[in-house]
């Protein structure tokens, strides 16, 4: 199966970076410029720096977007962030349900649905997280939990909207481990029927990106595979030399 959509590579920062680090992004947006990629390419910064990356990179080939939001428009919520404000200052796209959010701050796949229709509300092109635990893995359950993910963590709503989602085994992020391509295939093809069964047609237009553990020495392989849409990348995104052929691989 070809892409129906442009492939997406999206570099997630995490909580890592001050403002000296927007010269990465600079840098890989002024590579860009000299030669466009196939790809749509996307950084997703810390909150803190998305205004000023967005101002920096205005005009270029570089996406912004925000790593969270909250499921809320506004009010009292201490320390969160809307889909608003961050549409505001600059990001257009918002990863949600990443698996360090699920694990370390609670989010279930009920509220990452809720965190969509935010996203959808405010603007936002949402990126969806989903991916089993080494646990569920070894347990042969790999596939009924991504599954359930797709139905429980996307709301119907998604149906006439540009999203992605991001297959992230939680055992290759940041581990350097990633599965075979075999296993990568089985799980994309896994997610794009739920998808066409959730969602209609447009289950079968949005990227599916592969994330954990991409980098430059294994990034042709996976997205060579044909139901890879793209690419979630954490630590290999932050320095413009390992991000660019990452980019350029698609
Ligand atoms: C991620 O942060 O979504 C991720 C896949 O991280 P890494 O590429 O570092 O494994």
């Amino acid at each position: 199966m070809t892409h129906p959509m442009r492939a997406l590579i999206a570099g997630n920062w995490k909580m890592n970076g001050l403002e000296a680090a927007i010269l990465e992004a600079e840098r890989l947006a002024d590579a860009l410029q000299s030669e466009p990629a196939s790809a749509r390419v996307a950084l997703c910064p810390p909150a803190t720096l998305i205004s000023r990356m967005a101002h920096r990179l205005k005009g270029g080939a570089v996406e912004i977007g925000a790593q969270d939001i909250s499921a809320e428009a506004s009010g009292a919520y201490t320390g969160d962030i809307s889909a608003a404000m961050v549409r505001d200052a600059g990001a257009s796209l918002v990863v949600l349900g990443h698996s360090e959010r699920r694990t370390l701050h609670g989010e279930d796949d009920a509220l990452v649905a809720r965190k969509v229709e935010a996203a959808l509300i405010g603007g936002l092109e949402p990126i969806v997280c989903v991916g089993e635990t080494l646990e569920e893995r070894k347990d042969g359950r790999a596939e009924t939990v991504v599954r359930g993910q797709i139905e429980a963590s996307l709301p119907l709503s998604l149906n006439d909207r540009a999203f992605a989602v991001a297959y992230e085994p939680v055992w290759a992020i940041g581990t350097g481990l990633t599965p075979s391509s075999e296993e990568i295939l089985t799980l994309h093809d896994v997610i794009r029927e739920a998808l066409l069964a959730r969602l209609g047609p447009m289950g079968g237009q949005a990227p599916i990106l592969y994330g954990g553990s991409v980098k430059p020495a294994n990034a042709a392989e996976i997205l060579a595979l044909p139901n890879v849409g793209g690419a979630l990348v954490g630590g290999a995104s932050l320095k413009a030399s390992d991000f660019l052929p990452i980019v350029r691989a698609v």
